[in-house]
């Protein structure tokens, strides 16, 4: 798993998907930049989540509100008391950790040895192993699970009630050792508040301090009444919005999964007090069936609820994705309670109220929210889609190619126009006609460079679906070759039928 993600990283760099940001540099710590291929990747998974989300529901509407925001919304809203990740470092190494994420990394090893047991266990017994009944059973895999359960609940009181002492002496207890150095020499756990602030134009000191978003969540709930009364909606209703958010990670490594500048798509439900835990269950099965369509299954997907909520909810779920380093929050689902509208409303002293007429009565609102951040959609589908594989190298033989097999809503380039020769200008110059029609419909590319099966391999790696070929033949039947990027099925398409054929099959 760890060459696998060695492999992606290293293929979205050479096919221009995301770039170290400013590498000439030596590059900046968890900052990244989406090349050609990667901004089209991305605007295509922002626009699924869109459609799916604003143009398929009646009663949802998008925002898209400033970055910055009065310095009096993050008091309202906590992060400026309570956004804190505990902090330790380790003396030896001087390294800095997440003392929760050292923890869970102890946990998950212990996963590991459960699941390491189990395969040994399957081996031994083959078709007749019962998996539930080796786990409920067998004396040490229970032993390692009740060690995971402890570690479990301990952490979560620990987070929950803000009790660095204790998460320190876990760390002391369950002998964890700084990956780096193997060292157990640890310094206390501190608070590490992850907001970046700035100042405001010539303002000096707190007056003009201002900080950049955590979440675009808040540029919703303070436009909660604006945006009600102006598309003239009822409860319950929603509001989208997708925008960039920033966190000051204590450690941001694992690629594009943790950064300090990344972007999210948050959409907030708005609803009857009483009816949210309806609309939380009814927003896990949405946003899980959402994954599905593009290529999710069972075996990638699963849902984690929270152990500690967050002080704002009553209900949280994490839709977790198997990433090339273990199964990690893709996005999450929470019932955030009037919390948020509450706290605005007794700072600000303005009413965020909505009268019922149903109900004939005014109240707060209560909030289902789902946030998912974009660049983790983009390396789960890019996790998903890159595949190795053998063959056939058309000499009777077979060749390794490497093709990203995304769905081809998410494909950058969604078919490229590749003439035989690029020196006979018949080929060259009835590949340029079809490519000037396709590209009013679909995103396309024209490619002349290297002998077809190299643009093949090429159109493979970035996962395009359709190759089109134009082939001496062409110049006489006014057909070319289509070939399917996943079964290499070479169909012939009369060029005045093609149109519609890629449309059947890119919709
Ligand atoms: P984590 O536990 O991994 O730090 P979180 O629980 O703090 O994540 P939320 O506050 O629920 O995350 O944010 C919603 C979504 O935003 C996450 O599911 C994730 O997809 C995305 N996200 C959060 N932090 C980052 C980050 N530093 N880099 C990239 N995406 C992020």
């Amino acid at each position: 798993m760890e060459d696998l993600f060695k492999n992606i990283i290293g293929h979205c760099k050479t096919y221009g998907f995301i770039f170290p940001s400013s590498e000439i540099y030596d590059g900046l710590s968890a900052t990244y930049d989406y090349g050609p291929n990667g901004v089209e990747l991305k605007n295509n998974i922002k626009q699924a989540w869109w459609k799916s989300m604003v143009q398929m529901h009646a009663n949802i509407v998008g925002i898209d509100a400033a970055i910055f925001m009065h310095p009096q919304v993050w008091k309202a809203s906590g992060h400026v008391d309570a956004f804190n990740d505990p902090l330790i470092d380790n003396k030896q190494s001087k390294k800095r950790y997440r003392a929760d994420v050292l923890v869970e990394d102890y946990m998950a090893k212990i996963e590991a040895k459960i699941n390491k047991e189990i395969a040994k266990a399957a081996k031994r017994f083959g078709d007749a192993f019962d998996e539930a009944e080796y786990r409920s059973t067998n004396g040490r895999v229970l032993g390692y699970a009740a060690k995971h359960e402890e570690a479990r609940l301990r952490l979560a009181k620990a987070m929950t009630d803000g009790d660095l002492e204790d998460m320190h002496q876990m760390i002391v207890d369950y002998e964890i050792a700084c990956p780096e150095s193997g060292s157990r020499e640890w310094t206390e756990v501190r608070q590490f508040n992850l907001m970046f602030s700035t100042q405001l134009g010539a303002v000096a000191g707190e007056e003009g301090k201002l900080y950049l978003r955590p979440e675009t969540a808040q540029g919703i709930f303070v436009n909660f009444l604006n945006v009600q009364k102006s598309a003239r909606q009822k409860i319950p209703f929603g509001i989208a919005q997708i925008g960039k958010a920033f966190r000051n990670e204590i450690i941001a490594r694992q690629f594009i999964f943790r950064m300090r500048e990344f972007e999210q798509m948050e959409m907030q439900f708005f609803v009857a007090p009483g009816t949210q835990e309806q609309w939380y269950e009814h927003w896990k099965a949405e946003r899980l069936a959402w994954h599905q369509s593009l290529g999710g299954s069972d075996t990638d997907l699963r849902f984690h609820d929270h152990d500690n909520l967050a002080h704002y909810a009553d209900a949280a779920v994490d839709i977790e994705f198997k990433f090339p380093f273990g199964f990690k929050e893709l996005e999450g689902i929470h019932s955030r309670t009037d919390f948020d509208l509450t706290q605005h409303q007794e700072l600000s002293g303005k009413k965020l109220q909505y009268f019922d007429p149903e109900r004939d009565e005014s109240y707060v609102p209560y909030v289902v929210e789902t946030s998912i951040g974009v660049d983790r959609m983009f390396l789960s589908a890019l996790t998903r889609a890159y595949t190795v594989e053998e063959v056939p190298d058309g000499k009777g033989g077979s060749s390794e190619r490497i093709v990203l097999k995304l769905p081809p809503s998410l494909a950058p380039v969604k078919v490229a126009i590749l003439p035989l020769l690029k020196n006979n200008s018949d080929l060259t110059s009835l590949a340029h006609q079809i490519y000037d029609e396709l590209k009013l419909q679909v995103p396309c590319e024209y490619e002349e460079k290297d002998a077809i099966g190299r643009r093949y391999r090429r159109q493979d790696a970035i996962g395009t679906p359709y190759c089109v070929t134009v082939d001496h033949d062409s110049l006489d039947d006014n057909s070319v070759t289509v070939r399917d990027r996943d079964s290499l099925q070479q169909d012939r398409i009369a060029i005045s039928q093609l149109s519609s054929y890629l449309q059947e099959r890119l919709g």
